[in-house]
């Protein structure tokens, strides 16, 4: 970046405020050599008629309309047979849909490597969390996500020197929501994390990350109640907001310490697991509670009144789960196709093993405990809970980015949700949280035009979600198949 000379007051502006870099950052003044080749369709005077838009919203389609699109605004959105203004570039959209770009709100940058994994689902230790600095932008780009919550990170500095970069129009990917360090005390799964010692340490985790410039928090599965109580408020000093996969505190526990979000659906509530101790995770870590807590039950309905009262939004990750349903969807091609040999093993063994406890009362209790979750989010939501959306990459190796933020929306399908509904949940839903529902998450005169074009109608079959032609940035359609085509067999490596 070139100095300028800046005034004192600009000077004093930026010495008095923190780093953070808004989610959203302004448009990139220009793009560089290393993002032109992923352009399909420069900035801007669109026209794109006879187009099919979701507007986000929950509504019905809107049928052959004309999606203006101005720089990096949308224009409007003109019925069918109205003039086009002149200078407009005209496109025909006939056979295709418009979406607000996805808001994925659990979305990682990194791979999940468990080192010399075998057949057996034997590994030796560290696992250790490579980053996917290179692929996973392009992956979620490419696949409709135009605004990513990283949801815990591994290397804070790359992340943020990642989203610098994106917003500077130096490299191809979606504007990022960078969640500090997994706020974690002993016992992580994972090596690469600093070890909260007690509620003093925790806040000073926080304070220090919020001056670098995160946007958000995550706090994780062995941290104490006086711990989290003490980020969370160190957070919110900062205004920014703490989320939270949580199994040494319960919900219950949460929603009283002041937690804005809770990540996993209801998968990881400990509140009924036998044998929970406070403070401590539990061996079920939320198993034994989402089998007790049907929808509907008392013990249900008392914790979604909670949730609801306390404004606590929760963070729907299907895809992750689905993994562990034995003989669940495989992996199609075109996402095998961007994975190393060794990812693509590492799946296989996975699910292999997944498949041979197929009819084992273990796997009858997940697929309880899943159809239990499925039920709760629709019980959430049915009583005014935001639930948004991400899909939670890598867990075994089975949730690839950007594709299973797609795969997310068709879950939310099979759970009983309209298409409709189900796509408001992983665009408008996402902004809302996040507090930028007037600039995006739906398709509208004056958002911005972070919006992707997919050929058929996925009101009527949420699957068309996977066939996008085209993702608009700011008003720059990227190609999604040039996206795609640059990570090919690269992801578990970089
Ligand atoms: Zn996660």
């Amino acid at each position: 970046m070139k100095l300028r000379s800046l005034t004192a007051a600009a000077v004093a502006a930026l010495s008095s405020t923190a780093m953070a870099a808004p989610v959203l950052a302004p448009p990139a003044a220009s793009l560089s050599a290393d993002v032109q080749p992923y352009i399909h369709l420069p900035a801007g005077q669109l026209a794109i008629q006879h187009l099919r838009i979701i507007d986000g919203t929950g509504g019905a389609p809107i049928e052959d309309a004309t999606l203006l699109i101005d720089g990096a605004k949308i224009g409007a959105i003109l019925p069918a047979g109205s003039a086009i203004p002149a200078g407009y570039r005209m496109m025909d959209g006939t056979g295709e849909t418009a979406l607000p770009g996805l808001v994925g709100m659990h979305n990682h940058l990194y791979y999940l490597q468990r080192p010399n994994l075998d057949p057996t689902g034997r590994f030796e230790q560290p696992i250790i969390i490579p980053q996917m600095t290179f692929s996973a932008p392009r992956l979620y780009l490419a696949n409709g996500v135009t605004t990513m919550r990283t949801t815990g990170s591994v290397e804070t500095y790359t992340d943020l020197a990642l989203k610098r970069e994106i917003d500077a129009g130096h490299l191809v990917g979606p504007h990022i929501d960078v969640t500090g360090p997994y706020l974690e005390g002993a016992g992580a799964f994972f090596i690469q994390n600093h070890v909260i010692s007690d509620p003093e340490d925790a806040r000073k985790e926080v304070a220090f990350w919020a001056d670098q410039g995160v946007n958000s928090f995550k706090a994780y599965m062995n941290i104490s109640r006086a711990e989290l109580g003490a980020a969370i408020k160190e957070a919110h000093k900062h205004g920014l907001k703490l989320t939270g996969h949580l199994c040494s505190v319960t919900y219950p526990e949460a929603v009283a310490l002041g937690i804005d979000n809770l990540e996993h659906g209801f998968f990881v509530n400990t509140q009924l697991d036998p044998g929970k101790q406070p403070d401590k995770c539990s061996d079920g870590t939320g198993t034994p509670t989402l089998l007790k807590m049907t929808p509907g039950s008392p013990e249900a309905n008392a914790l979604i009144k909670l949730l609801v009262d306390h404004h606590v939004a929760v963070t729907s990750t299907l895809p992750v789960f689905a993994q562990s349903v034995p003989l669940h969807e495989p992996l199609q091609p075109r996402q095998m196709d961007v994975m190393t040999p060794q990812a693509k093993e590492a799946y296989l063994f996975s699910r292999n093993l997944t498949a041979s406890r197929a009819g084992t009362q273990r796997a009858k209790d997940f697929d309880q405990a899943y159809k239990n979750d499925l039920g709760l989010e629709r019980q959430f939501v049915a009583s005014g809970g935001l639930l948004i959306a991400g899909p939670d990459p890598t867990g075994n190796g089975g949730t690839i980015p950007g594709f299973a933020d797609q795969r997310e929306l068709e879950l939310l399908v099979e759970a009983g949700f309209s298409p409709v509904e189900a796509i408001k949940i992983g665009t408008l839903n996402g902004a809302t949280y996040l507090g930028l529902a007037d600039r995006i998450g739906t398709i509208a005169a004056g958002k911005n035009a972070d919006l992707f074009i997919v050929k058929g109608n996925p009101a009527a079959n949420i699957n068309d979600v996977e066939n996008v032609i085209v993702v608009f940035k700011d008003g720059v359609g990227y190609d999604s198949a040039k996206l795609l085509q640059s990570v090919k067999g690269r992801f578990g490596q970089y």
